[in-house]
């Protein structure tokens, strides 16, 4: 099932999506958000970003080859770090490259969308409380994460965390991959199975620091081949079961 936020006169809708329909809900599915009855015709310059998290929970290093890419040992646990709400993107949206930067990058991510609250909860909780699966950016700037030494500057500009076009919530992670385009040609492809560390280990470590909130987005960090993003690129990142995200550069 495809959930998705949809752009109305009277305000976002959260919306359970069919192929030409959408069938409006009350609320968020993480609040218990249930169809109102109401269907109605929707179009891709509706959607907007498909959460509205308390946080934006991170991984760095997960992939192997990406860690060596970029210089560093695959870590001994999972590396974590925050994206601020106020990053998110919309779908058909447009990254702002700031002016303190001069390397803007690309990172495409499996994102999991928190269903249920967690609190030091073992993996096989973290999995239950899944609620899906959708496209991500942890758009950086590599400059800035050098030179900073942390990486709240880097990773946390306006614009720096599109997610979307929605959220798939039937989605077995096993043989998915992320892959990523900029201006049609690909330069990143990783497969879930590739992660260091799988989600239901990722979710059941960060609850052991912060709780989990339903709504909670976590990016389970992206695989090898990151690079540039220049002035009008388009940059498409597509999970395989999910869908592709579409956003360009100012
Ligand atoms: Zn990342």
């Amino acid at each position: 099932m495809r959930v998705a936020r949809l752009r109305r006169a009277t305000g976002p809708v959260f919306a359970l999506l069919e192929d030409t329909e959408a069938l409006l809900c009350d609320r968020a599915p993480w609040e218990g958000g249930r169809p109102t009855g109401e269907r109605t015709p929707w179009s891709e310059g509706e959607l907007l970003c498909p959460v509205t998290p308390s946080k934006i929970v991170c991984v760095g290093r997960n992939y192997a080859l990406h860690a060596r890419e970029l210089g560093h040992e695959v870590p001994r646990e999972p590396l974590l770090f925050l994206k601020p709400p106020s990053s998110l993107l919309d779908p058909g949206g447009t990254i702002v490259r700031p002016p303190e930067s001069t390397r803007v990058e690309h990172e495409a991510e499996i994102a999991v969308v928190v269903g249920q609250r967690l609190r030091h909860a073992s993996a096989a909780e973290a999995a239950a409380a899944v609620l899906g699966y959708s496209c991500a950016g942890d758009i950086t700037a590599r400059d800035l994460q050098k030179s900073d030494g942390q990486w709240t500057r880097a990773k946390g500009f306006d614009t720096f965390c599109p997610v979307g076009p929605w959220i798939e919530t039937s989605l077995d992670l096993g043989a998915v991959e992320v892959s990523c385009r900029v201006g049609g040609a690909e330069r990143q492809r990783g497969r879930a199975s590739d992660m260091v560390f799988g989600v239901p280990e990722l979710l059941a470590y960060a609850s052991q620091v912060m709780t989990l909130l339903p709504g909670d987005v976590f990016l389970t960090g992206t695989p090898e081949g990151v690079s540039p993003l220049e002035r009008g690129d388009a940059l498409e990142i597509e999970v395989s079961g999910v869908g592709c995200l579409r956003v360009r550069v100012e």
